[in-house]
């Protein structure tokens, strides 16, 4: 049984110690952020804790992030702090960014995927806030099963795990629309494992140049820091196929591939910042904000229009591109045209 907790009109301190009597009953309560909707649990419950990986078909070895309220709580949860931790968390928190630190014996191996750190941030967002405060930390990978496009609105939650987990809190569409940028602040370099909702380049301005792990722009690659990097990431049942190069000529592409596939008999969906005609369109808007903000919600809706083919619109790679474009490229498997 699911409860669907409506809260689209904003908070409701009822409803939220109704929720958070359920994360510390050991329960699953998907809820809201600012960045996608994140699948809770009590972080510091090995058996709470186990249970998202089992909702989400999740591997084992690919960790979770603890979500905290109050900056005291990462004192719990992080056995050094470091400066460049302070003034990040400082500067933007509540915000879509994680720092990886070395974790405290308290926080189980289950939370980690087995590492000796652990991934905190602070979400922005008044719903996450308050379930945080009226229970504990909470663990929470995004709410869709592993593999499949992250959600942004209640009902990519209610699409994937209703009848399976305890709670859903509807709190209406997530405004950044991709997930928190993760910075490993354990080792001696800061390193960007993950680009996210928050750009890098803000980052570099308050603690100076930061390492961008390989796995970021290229192909997934074996790695024991981040291994969620490995994973399928984000894939509708439909074919992504990414067009990259100088916008003129991706337009010039995208048109080709269209008149291509469509001749092979294929039922062609397109993504994109202007109109295409295809057998399905999905307009991302024209900022990389909204572009962002649209980006899960263009491939399932493109999937549930059971089209064979997803041709998306490859964005600039700075600010919010970095993420876009590392997400668009897991959701092809690295199936890339260059126009
Ligand atoms: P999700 O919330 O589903 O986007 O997954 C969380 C992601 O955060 C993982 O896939 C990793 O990329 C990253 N992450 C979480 N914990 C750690 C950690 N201890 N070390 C490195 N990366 C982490
Ligand atoms: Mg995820």
């Amino acid at each position: 049984m699911t409860i669907v907790i409506n809260m689209r009109d904003g908070l409701d301190w009822r409803k939220i110690r109704v929720s958070g009597r359920l994360i510390l009953e050991g329960k699953l309560v998907a809820f809201p952020t600012e960045t996608v909707y994140g699948l809770g649990a009590d972080a510091l419950n090995e058996e709470a804790v186990r249970r998202i990986f089992e909702a989400k078909g999740r591997p084992a070895d690919n960790p979770l992030i603890v979500h905290i309220a109050d900056f005291n709580d990462l004192k719990k949860l992080a056995r050094e702090i470091p400066r460049e931790a302070r003034l990040l968390a400082e500067r933007f928190w509540p915000g879509p960014l994680t720092l990886v630190l070395p974790k405290r014996d308290e926080v189980p191996l289950v939370t980690t995927g087995g590492l000796d750190t652990v991934a905190v941030r602070m979400p922005a967002h008044e719903i996450a806030l308050a379930l945080i405060r009226s229970s504990t930390p909470i663990a929470a990978p995004s709410a869709n099963i592993s593999g499949k496009p992250s959600p942004t609105l209640a009902e990519h939650v209610i699409d994937d795990f209703y009848g399976r987990i305890e709670a859903i809190i509807d709190g209406g569409e997530t405004k950044v629309g991709v997930e928190s940028t993760v910075i490993d602040l354990s080792s001696e370099k800061p390193t960007l494992l993950r680009p996210g909702g928050l750009p890098l380049e803000e980052i570099e301005k308050i603690i100076g140049p930061v390492e961008v792990h390989p796995a970021v722009r290229g192909k997934a690659v074996d790695l024991a820091k981040a291994p969620g990097m490995k994973y399928k990431h984000y894939s509708p049942n439909a074919q992504v196929v990414v067009v990259e190069g100088p916008r003129e000529r991706v337009r010039e592409k995208i048109r080709e591939l269209i008149k291509e596939y469509r001749s092979k008999g294929y039922r062609v969906g397109v993504m994109a910042t202007e109109e295409f005609e295809a057998d399905e369109f999905f307009y991302l808007g024209k900022t990389l904000e909204e572009v962002a903000k649209n980006l899960f919600k263009a491939l399932r809706e493109l999937d549930k229009k059971n089209v064979d083919i997803i041709i998306a619109e490859g964005v600039e790679e700075r600010g919010l591109g970095l993420a876009v474009m590392n997400r668009l490229r897991k959701a092809s498997g690295y199936r890339i045209v260059r126009a």
